[in-house]
């Protein structure tokens, strides 16, 4: 019997506003869209924690034995300066400011974008499709928007008639906007603007004469609007309705909505049977984002390299940070909270490394099968990761009782309960062991490098200058050099 069926797996959707039991469309397997990156700049820490949340969820899946199929896009074309339908595209705007072809910005922010997202032990999805390599599917569905009467064309551009589709279906259903009410209260229509009302929103742009990312269409040379990809590249891998959509909670209107009604307008099928959103990250209290400039690089984490921060964190310890956090919750960055994550880490850490030296006895004091069951539980209910992480302490302090021997446990709970720690660290929150952890390496390289330092001191006060010039010379090739200083040596690695 697979774990899915022992298990009652409930998930919040945000269409109804409470916590369901998961039922896929086919049994066993899973279908689930999350909306992926526009790739014009670095990932911020925010956006690292959408994508974290969203592993969560789908290694958990996996875990229960689900064949789960993840398609989560690349947003390389259509995403315009304003959510709405202006500006110019982030990636074309990026590529003049650089003078680079926008194909060499997509290149060099994905490359970021799965660099950083490795390092914080994401699992890769099954699918990546991008906008552009799906610009064909773009238009066939306008096409079908169109004759079914939810579209019309205007200069070149297709809009979407949210008004005519909301006389049959429920445009806000999602975000819980009344767009009757909005449209009867907006006299004005945005100067210039082709639209018959502002609520409508752009299916295919004409391209403006400057405008370098452009494609042939019926209607003219241009590009698809924002909102089309996810509707096109989710339901050409996963079927017209399909198990779970995410994204991060800033996209439930319009980028959703929209979705929706596009998928409904196409095929009069509601596309997702359970919407998810994660919450965000904030520093300082607001929302961590590229335009504000309120944001903070992984990178900079990892290398403490930033005034919010008195030393760098692993990603591993960033990561169980964020998973000590409901995915549901706003969570608020600090240098003290980090500080707090690495203290618990190192002490779930050690005391997991511990079990194999625990004693065993003829008989166990403490439950074993009621504690898993508990960490299932947390899980089952809605992914709650700052429960299961409560429940996996519940065990560090079981550890420590036997250690002491002011409890007991079999040779088979032993066994039992190490298997456990490991399914839900590692395979479920997609933490690594800290002894295969980078900064444990790089810790030890720079010890090395010191204790060359120090001989070469040495050779220094011993006249050797042949053996302490060697030392230098030799770090020097590698890549590692020293600079003497009033306050002694130090050293910069040039990065690989
Ligand atoms: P973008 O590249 O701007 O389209 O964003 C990619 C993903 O990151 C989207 O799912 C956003 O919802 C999410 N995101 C952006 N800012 C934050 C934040 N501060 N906290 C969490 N997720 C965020
Ligand atoms: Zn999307």
């Amino acid at each position: 019997m697979a774990l899915y069926q022992e298990q009652s797996l409930k998930m919040y959707n945000s269409m109804t506003g409470e916590k369901e039991v998961f039922k896929p469309i086919n049994e066993g397997t899973v279908g689930m869209y999350v909306c992926g990156p526009t790739v014009y700049s670095n990932v911020h820490l925010g956006n690292c924690r959408t994508f974290i949340s969203f592993d969560l969820v789908f290694r958990y899946l996996k875990h229960l034995g689900y064949k789960v199929r993840y398609v989560r896009n690349i947003t390389d074309a259509g995403h315009l300066e304003n959510d709405a339908d202006s500006g110019e595209d982030r990636i074309a705007k990026k590529a003049r400011l650089e003078q680079i072809e926008p194909m060499e910005v997509v290149q060099r922010y994905t490359i970021d974008f799965h660099n950083i997202l490795q390092k914080f032990n994401n699992l890769p999805p099954s699918i990546e499709p991008t906008a552009t390599g799906h610009i064909l599917e773009q238009i066939e569905i306008i096409k079908t928007i169109i004759e079914k009467g939810f579209a019309y064309e205007v200069n070149g551009s297709v809009y979407f008639d949210v008004k005519k589709f909301n006389e049959t279906n429920h445009y806000g259903k999602l975000s819980g906007r009344d767009i009757d009410n909005m449209i009867a209260n907006t006299r004005e229509l945005a100067a210039q603007s082709d639209k018959k009302n502002p609520q409508d929103f752009a299916l295919w742009k004409k391209a403006e004469p400057q405008h370098i990312m452009r494609w042939p269409s019926p209607w003219s040379d241009g590009f698809p609007g924002w909102h089309l990809e996810c509707t096109v590249m989710s339901t050409k891998y996963l079927g017209e309705e399909f198990d779970i959509h995410g994204g991060g909670m800033d996209l439930k209107f319009p980028h959703h909505e929209c979705e929706i009604a596009q998928g409904e307008a196409a095929t009069g099928k509601n596309p997702v049977h359970y919407w998810l959103h994660a919450n965000m990250l904030t520093l300082n209290g607001k929302k961590m984002a590229k335009s504000t400039g309120n944001n903070i690089l992984p990178e900079e984490i990892f290398s403490g390299n930033n005034d919010v921060l008195d030393k760098p964190f692993s990603p591993n310890v960033t990561r169980f940070f964020m998973l000590q956090a409901n995915y549901r919750s706003i969570l608020d960055f600090s240098d003290e909270a980090l500080k707090a994550s690495e203290k618990g880490f190192n002490r779930l850490m050690d005391a997991y490394h511990a079990i194999d030296e625990l004693p065993v006895s003829d008989k166990s004091s403490v439950d074993i099968k009621s504690w898993k069951q508990s960490c299932y539980d947390a899980m089952n209910d809605d992914f709650n990761s700052p429960i299961l992480i409560a429940k996996l302490f519940d065990a560090v302090k079981m550890i420590n009782n036997i250690k002491e021997e002011a409890a007991t446990i079999t040779s088979e709970d032993k066994d039992e309960l190490q298997k456990t720690m490991s399914a839900f660290m590692f395979d479920v929150l997609g933490l690594l062991d800290k002894v295969s952890e980078n900064n444990d390496t790089s810790d030890k390289l720079s010890s090395t490098i010191e204790l060359l330092i120090k001989l070469r001191a040495e050779a220094r006060n011993n006249k050797d200058f042949a053996l302490s010039d060697q030392i230098r010379d030799q770090l020097q090739e590698m890549g590692i050099q020293l600079k003497d200083g009033k306050e002694g040596t130090t050293f910069t690695i040039k990065p690989a």
